[in-house]
């Protein structure tokens, strides 16, 4: 499958059903609510809300728990991933954290990102918001130095 671009028409669908996840955003702690839909190879598209925690530091991003119900119902593996869109109601545009990006790097090096609000949307690629990310790659080169 094409990489997507900013005029994919899929997009829509897709952001779709991240304002969908948007709307089931658990953040009473801090009323910034996220939404992020996956779209895999197989077609199917799974949705993520951030879910906040009284333990601030257990809140988990829309994007991570979207990656991990990919992997829950889909048996998600690298190479599988072929969008994410990000949807916030922030005016400025709400790319992944750090942790996202690492994570996201696992199944997918150059995803198509599409971050948007009520006005405005934004393509990303993953490897230009994480360049030189460490992934498997790194794992089997040390094995291959070793043995
Ligand atoms: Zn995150």
């Amino acid at each position: 499958m094409a990489t997507w671009r900013i005029e994919t028409p899929e997009w829509e669908m897709l952001v779709e059903a991240a304002w969908r996840a948007w709307e089931c955003a658990y953040a009473p702690y801090s009323r910034f609510h996220v939404g992020a839909a996956l779209y895999l190879e197989n077609k199917a598209i799974v949705m993520g809300c951030n879910v906040e925690n009284a333990t601030y530091p257990m809140t988990l991003c829309a994007e991570r728990t979207a990656l991990c119900s990919a992997v829950a119902q889909h048996g998600l593996k690298p190479g599988q991933l072929v969008a994410l869109a990000i949807v916030t109601e922030a005016e400025l545009l709400t790319p992944p954290c750090g942790a996202c990006r690492q994570a996201l790097a696992e199944f997918s090096d150059d995803l198509p990102i599409l971050i948007g609000n009520r006005n405005e949307r934004k393509l990303f690629q993953l490897d230009k918001l994480l360049p030189e990310a460490f992934t498997a790659r790194n794992l089997r080169q040390n094995h291959s130095e070793s043995s």
